[in-house]
């Protein structure tokens, strides 16, 4: 009996991989495994995986939904976003925002219809959801995301251990290392396709007087006010981090001088226009410089480093532009 029954099962594989319709789904359960766990960010991971299963399952559209905490939600699909992509990934994900990548396998996109939801991870701290249309290989898909599970669960962690390294503990905001990081890639970006970007140094005024009056703690808590409010003031591709104690930076790609300075003058508006709590105001003084052929990251520190100088002896609550270290 005993023997029977192990030896059912693997007369069973020797006829799945002898017959090369049923060992395909197995030959590409492993491409994706290694796609998955050999590409060098996890970005191209998931673009490699969800390629992978267009390209052969085209009328599956498959989508993946991510939500971890501490890092932007994030779609990746097939679908077209107009024509059905941004309903399905609401449907998943809520009615908060998430960046939308479409991969393209060619030929037009195809249209979700009765979506069936297929989890891949679900922790408090992380879903990732495979979405494809009902009844479209759904039991090739099934047995696929049980062996991509553990795959897609420690690029998860990964990428949260990542997001943990590169915030700022009190404010959340990204941190100094995360500026140096995401500062130098702007820079080869920058240069490499001759674009422009904008960074900006922001110091709160007098500073020290608010933690003399008001104690540290309130000190603390107008630090992680004027973070949330700097995130609002930015549009979505700004980068806003705590570069120091009390100043902050902003970078801005794709943003010359000239459109960097309304942004500018707004953050300095709002800042001056916001109540804390009663008897607490707050100005800050801003400092911009504007990336141009030749000049080095290091350059571009320096001299919006020099503009808060000049906008700090220009009497604070100012902004101030150096171009060309002048
Ligand atoms: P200025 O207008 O010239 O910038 O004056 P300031 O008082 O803002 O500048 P100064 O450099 O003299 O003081 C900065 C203060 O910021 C001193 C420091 O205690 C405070 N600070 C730095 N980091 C933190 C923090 O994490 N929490 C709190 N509460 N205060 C901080
Ligand atoms: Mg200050
Ligand atoms: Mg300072």
């Amino acid at each position: 009996m005993l023997v029977k029954e192990r030896r059912a099962p693997t007369a069973k594989r020797a006829a799945a991989l002898a017959d090369p319709e049923a060992s395909r789904p197995l030959a590409l359960f492993t491409e994706s495994l290694v796609a998955l766990l050999s590409s060098p960010g996890v970005h191209k991971a998931y673009m490699d995986l969800i390629a992978l299963m267009g390209q052969t399952f085209p009328l599956a559209a498959p989508a993946l939904y991510l939500s971890v905490t501490g890092v932007e939600a994030r779609v990746y699909s097939v679908l077209d976003l107009d024509e059905g992509g941004e309903h399905d990934a609401h449907r998943v994900l809520g009615p908060d925002g998430f960046s939308y990548i479409r991969v393209v396998v060619g030929g037009h996109p195809p249209i979700p219809y009765h979506r069936l939801d297929l989890p891949l991870v679900n922790t408090t701290q992380a879903t990732a959801t495979l979405s494809i249309n009902h009844g479209m290989h759904e039991g090739i898909f099934r047995e696929w995301v049980k062996i991509l599970a553990p795959a897609v669960a420690k690029l998860i962690d990964n990428e949260q251990l990542k997001a943990l390294v590169f915030r700022d503990g009190l404010t959340g905001a990204l941190n100094y290392r995360a500026f140096e990081e995401m500062l130098g890639q702007e820079w080869e970006r920058a240069s490499r396709y001759k674009t422009a970007f904008s960074l900006m140094m922001i110091d709160l005024d007098h500073f020290k007087g608010i933690n003399d009056r008001f104690g540290h703690q309130i000190g603390d808590m107008v630090l992680r006010t004027v973070a949330q409010r700097l995130e609002k003031c930015v549009r979505k591709s700004d980068r806003v981090f705590r570069y120091g104690g009390e100043e902050f930076a902003v970078l801005m790609p794709h943003t010359d001088i000239a459109h960097a300075e309304p942004l500018a003058q707004r953050i300095r508006q709002t800042m001056a226009a916001m109540r804390i709590m009663p008897g607490l105001r707050l100005t800050v003084s801003l400092g911009l410089s504007q990336y141009r052929d030749g000049l080095q990251a290091s350059d571009l520190v320096k001299y919006a480093d020099m503009g808060l100088y000049k906008a700090k002896a220009g009497g604070r609550n100012r902004v101030e532009i150096v171009k060309d270290g002048q």
